[in-house]
């Protein structure tokens, strides 16, 4: 089936809170223009008829931010109206990344009768949480979307959660696993810290080092493959990826294999970007209301993107990883390796012998 994800920043880099690590707080500041303000009709309209032309089956619209729901209800549920009247047979599914905070009833409806597949940031238990999720009075937010997911949780809402691996939290896999596990919180996303991109140390105190990623992950990974050899499946997307690939299956997750994709990231002024962590002028591919997304596509700045060369570790020379790694995603490698060591190298040594008998196992079911 022929489909298209568009990543849509209806609220640019707004946001209501202030997380001590906020990566796209530092990807902004690195442009000419912060924050680009809310989407507007005129765009959104644009980017739905862009959508719409297309010879595909299937389109995802994901939302995020900043905090996509800063843009408020009513602009999500223009979009949706509009989807719906313009819509000529194609399926349509929605996702949005959420601190959740802002959640109430009329959101929870929204997400309930059109199907939303919600991401939840949530740093873990409490004490890692509200030291690194603060609102903008400075206060910790882990009990407002505690009583959210709970909400979510009895309308019967499809939702992960993503936790910020930091440095901090990487010191304490028992403790994160167990609160998932206590919580039954199933589905996971863990997602390495950055360091900022021009070095800020108020913020790169909190970057995850290849040393940490490997110390976590052999622990976390143990931890989880106990729980699962017991009956006890927990979806995490790092594994969930691995595992397959002992079968040969390619993993979803961008860069996994070391290639870069046009991912169309849409900022509420309407210009697109080909990837989150690149959502800087250099990078800007045209715009929504005056470019085809064939053109958007085939950009000058797009086909840079894709060809620019990455810097790999020694360790990839002789590394036994290499064909299911050649260096892993561009920006996020900074975490798992740096010129010498590769803590994810370090974590496929260790974790190889357990991966492969359960992609065994799979095989047999
Ligand atoms: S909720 Fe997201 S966008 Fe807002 S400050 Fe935190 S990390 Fe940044
Ligand atoms: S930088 Fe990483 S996430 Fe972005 S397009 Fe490249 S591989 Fe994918
Ligand atoms: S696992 Fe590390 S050393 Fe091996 S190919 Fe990937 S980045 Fe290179």
């Amino acid at each position: 089936m022929k489909q298209i994800s568009l990543l849509i920043k209806p609220a640019s880099s707004l946001c209501n809170m202030r997380c001590a690590y906020c990566f796209y707080e530092d990807v902004s500041a690195n442009r000419e223009c912060a924050s680009m303000g809310i989407m507007d009709r005129q765009t959104t309209r644009a980017l739905i008829d862009r959508t719409m032309c297309l010879d595909v089956n299937q389109i995802n619209y994901c939302f995020q931010g900043g905090e996509p729901t800063v843009a408020g209800i009513d602009y999500f549920k223009d979009f949706i109206d509009y989807v719906d009247r313009v819509n000529t047979g194609k399926k349509i599914t929605y996702a949005i990344q959420t601190n959740a905070t802002l959640l109430d009833d009329a959101w929870i409806e929204l997400f309930s009768k059109h199907d939303f597949l919600v991401g939840v940031s949530l740093d873990g238990f409490l004490e890692n949480h509200n030291r690194l999720r603060k609102d903008a009075a400075g206060k910790g937010t882990f009990k407002i979307i505690m009583s959210h997911i709970k909400k979510m949780k009895k309308a019967g809402i499809h939702f992960n959660i993503l936790t910020v691996l930091s440095h901090q939290l990487s010191k304490k896999p028992e403790q994160l696993f167990e609160f998932y596990q206590k919580n039954d919180l199933n589905y996971i996303q863990l997602i390495p810290c950055l360091p900022t991109l021009e070095g800020n140390a108020r913020m790169d105190q909190y970057a995850l080092t290849p040393h940490d990623f490997a110390d976590f992950y052999c622990t976390f990974f143990d931890l989880w493959y106990q729980a699962y050899m017991k009956g006890h499946y927990m979806s995490v997307t790092l594994f969930d990826n691995l595992i397959p690939m002992y079968l040969n299956v390619l993993p979803s997750q961008c860069g996994m294999l070391g290639q870069c994709h046009m991912q169309l990231v849409v900022e509420a002024n309407g210009n697109v970007y080909p990837c989150d962590f690149y959502v800087l002028d250099d990078y800007c591919c045209g715009n929504i209301n005056t470019d085809s997304l064939q053109e958007i596509m085939k950009h000058e700045a797009a086909k840079r993107f894709l060809k620019e060369k990455r810097v790999l570790c020694k360790a990839c020379d002789d590394c036994p990883f290499y064909h299911m790694c050649y260096g892993n995603c561009r920006r996020l490698s900074v975490c798992y390796y740096d010129a010498h060591y590769c803590g994810y190298k370090t974590f496929l040594t260790y974790s190889q012998e357990k991966m492969r008998r359960i992609a065994q196992m799979l095989t047999v079911k």
